[in-house]
């Protein structure tokens, strides 16, 4: 778990603003739900034998004997609320929208922490193949928002439950059939999770996926032709996607299209950016009515380190821009300058101060140091006479003007 340090802050600031935007335009309302539910929620709506949930969930006892746990995604805590608040009775589909902090118990390495935060955006109540791609499309155009280039999607479809227990059956029967060849992990989810066998990085086990049946080719008919809808608005929408038959996600509740998003960089791909899928039956395996939903997640942290380093050489994040500072020399300039500050907050004119400071000299150096544009300078004979010194700091050039017509002039001259 980390700090996130001042300054970082602008770079959260950025991305959330970024995905602030593209929810009111794709028309996604905000929802806010606990950090903590009940473990449960995610047992049955993730599935027990995830990594998710058997590695990684950070649970705790309560004194009444509760058991819950720090919320490791989104989704699940987000049905239960559309579940509990009877939103199926709202217009469909209902779209929400949700940021802020997640918590795994993960080994920790670059790009990956125990508390990170995403940016999460989930639609319910509509089955079409449609809001399979706007969902991809959203992540995408965020990233790209972002400035991110060489994106590549990664698609699949997993099924449902038509088509995927015979297809994990038959994975099962060529997977026992090569046991040997796995690695420890693998042989371990040969039982609990075939699919993951797919998502293994392992060098040993990477020959047995290649000749591994795919999902793909035992789609049911239903999910057939949704993926194949779904390709062809991504066709449509002109976004460049891969077809990844090892795709599956490490989640039980996915159905049908899964997706992830990566930024093909110099050194190589990066670890996904954004992923999510269709997650059919969730809201009903969660006591609720049938509804099938579609979403995602972005990795914020994921995101700002690649920001960042573009940063070094874009410099994409501008510093917090304070044109202006305030300059005091002695008591009464002092108490004069705390309320002339206060007029430019009226005035939403952003100025830098430095109430602490004594020296002058000093605090013209602050006002360089920090780029503005002009110091606004109060002395003892200032303060008397009730007016201040206007410098330019580039020229040196220094004006005299009357106290209550400062902060007009200032929006003159920052307008200019
Ligand atoms: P997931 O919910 O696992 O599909 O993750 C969605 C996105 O969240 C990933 O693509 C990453 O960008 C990000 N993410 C997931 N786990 C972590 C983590 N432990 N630390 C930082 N970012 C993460």
């Amino acid at each position: 778990m980390h700090d996130i340090l001042p300054e970082d802050q602008p770079f959260f600031g950025k991305v959330y603003k970024e995905a602030d935007e593209i929810a009111e335009f794709y028309g996604f309302q905000k929802i806010d739900t606990p950090v903590v539910e009940d473990a449960e929620l995610f047992s049955r709506g993730i599935g027990l034998s995830t990594d998710i949930v058997e590695k990684e969930m950070f649970g705790l006892r309560t004194k009444g004997g509760d058991y819950l746990a720090l919320r490791p995604e989104f989704t699940a805590g987000i049905a239960r609320s559309y579940i509990e608040h009877g939103m199926f009775n709202m217009p469909q589909p209902l779209k929400l929208y949700s940021r802020g902090p997640l918590f795994r118990y993960e080994h920790p390495q670059a790009g990956r922490y125990r508390q990170f935060h995403q940016v999460d955006f989930e639609v319910f109540g509509e089955k079409s193949a449609v809001i399979d791609a706007q969902i991809i499309q959203i992540f995408y155009n965020f990233l790209k928002e972002l400035k991110f280039k060489n994106l590549i999607i990664e698609v699949n479809s997993i099924g449902d439950s038509q088509c995927r227990p015979y297809y994990k059956k038959l994975l099962g029967n060529y997977l026992r059939s090569r046991e040997n060849s796995l690695c420890a992990d693998c042989r371990r989810r040969m039982r609990e999770n075939p699919l993951r066998i797919l998502d293994c990085k392992e060098e040993k086990c990477q020959p047995v996926k290649a000749q591994a049946p795919q999902i793909v080719d035992h789609l049911c008919e239903q999910c057939n032709a949704h993926f194949k809808s779904v390709l062809e608005f991504l066709d449509e929408l002109e976004l460049p996607y891969h077809l990844n038959p090892y795709l599956v996600r490490g989640l039980d509740y996915y159905t049908k299209t899964v997706f992830e998003i990566f930024e093909d960089t110099e050194e190589g791909r990066q670890s996904a950016l954004a992923g999510g899928g269709r997650f059919d039956s969730l809201v009903k395996m969660l006591g609720g009515k049938d509804a099938p939903a579609c979403g995602g997640a972005a990795g914020v942290e994921r995101i700002i380190r690649a920001v960042k380093e573009r940063a070094k050489t874009d410099q994409i994040i501008p510093a917090a821009e304070k044109k202006i500072f305030l300059a005091q020399l002695g008591e009464l300039a002092k108490r004069k300058s705390l309320k002339l500050f206060e007029e430019f907050r009226k005035a939403r004119i952003s100025v830098a101060e430095s109430f602490g400071r004594d020296s002058l000299k000093t605090q013209l150096r602050s006002a360089d140091r920090l780029g503005s544009e002009y110091a606004l300078i109060l002395g003892q004979k200032e303060a008397l006479d009730g007016t201040v010194i206007i410098r330019d700091m580039k020229t040196g050039h220094q004006e005299t003007i009357k106290m209550e017509k400062v902060v007009n002039e200032m929006q003159k001259r920052l307008r200019k």
